[in-house]
C-alpha cells in the first residue's frame, strides 16, 4: 500500500484528502508543521508527499527545498493557489513534481497523484509497456504496432503512455490532461480529444475507445 504524507496545517482540508486517499486504498499521514514534515519525509517509508504552500512555520517551499537538499528524491505534489503565478515558477524551481490549485475536487488531486506514483520509473521490466498489439519503448520512445515501428511525436507518446499504463480503465479528460500535459494545461481545451484522434490515426481506431460523458479507455 503506498503511503502517502499530507503536510497542511487547515485540519478540514487535511481531513479531506486523508480521507479521500484512505477510500482509495492508500495509507495517508497527516502532519501540520512543515518542520516535523521533512524529518517525516526522510525517516520514515513515504511514496508521495502532498505540500501545501502556507504553513506555520517554514512554508511548502522551503519544505521541498530541504527534501531535494538532502537528497529525497520522492514525488512531491504541490497544492498552490489558484491566482498564483509566482507560487507555481518558485514549486517548479523547488523541484516540485506538480500542482493543483486550491480550491481543488478530490479526484483531480487523487488523478495525479495515481498518475505520479504509476510513473515513477520502476526498474527494467517497466522500460517496455505493452497491450495487445500495441508496444511502447520507454527508453527509446518508440512505438510500435504489431511489430510495425510508428512515429509518435513527444506528446502522442506520453499520452500513449498514459494510456498503456491504465488499460481497460476510464480515464477522464482531466486525468489525461494531468498525466499527458502535466501542470501546463487549460481544463476547458479539447486538446485531449484531438491528441486521441492523431493516436487512433497512427496506431488504430478500435484501441481507444470514447466513453460518453467520461472520457476514454484503452480496450
Ligand atoms: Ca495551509
Amino acid at each position: 500500500m503506498s503511503q502517502v504524507l499530507i503536510v497542511e496545517d487547515e485540519p478540514r482540508i487535511a481531513a479531506f484528502i486523508a480521507k479521500g486517499l484512505r477510500a482509495a486504498g492508500f495509507a495517508a499521514l497527516v502532519e501540520p508543521s512543515g518542520e516535523a514534515a521533512v524529518q517525516l519525509a526522510v525517516t520514515e517509508p513515504i511514496d508521495l508527499v502532498v505540500l501545501d504552500v502556507g504553513l506555520p512555520d517554514i512554508d511548502g517551499f522551503e519544505v521541498l527545498a530541504r527534501l531535494r537538499g538532502q537528497g529525497v528524491t520522492t514525488p512531491v505534489i504541490m497544492l498552490t493557489a489558484r491566482s498564483s503565478v509566482a507560487d507555481r515558477v518558485a514549486g517548479l524551481q523547488s523541484g516540485a513534481d506538480d500542482y493543483v490549485p486550491k480550491p481543488f475536487a478530490f479526484e483531480e488531486l487523487l488523478a495525479r497523484i495515481q498518475l505520479r506514483l504509476r510513473t515513477e520509473p520502476a526498474g527494467e521490466a517497466a522500460m517496455v509497456l505493452a497491450h495487445r498489439d500495441l508496444s511502447l519503448d520507454l527508453l527509446t520512445r518508440r512505438a510500435s504496432v504489431g511489430g510495425r515501428s510508428v512515429d509518435l511525436t513527444a506528446r502522442e507518446f506520453t499520452l500513449a503512455e498514459v494510456f498503456l499504463r491504465n488499460p481497460g480503465q476510464v480515464l477522464s479528460r482531466e486525468q489525461l490532461l494531468s498525466g499527458a500535459w502535466g501542470y501546463d494545461f487549460d481544463p476547458g481545451s479539447n486538446v485531449v480529444d484531438v491528441y486521441v484522434r492523431y493516436l487512433r490515426r497512427k496506431l488504430g481506431a478500435d484501441y481507444f475507445e470514447t466513453v460518453r460523458g467520461m472520457g476514454y479507455r484503452l480496450v
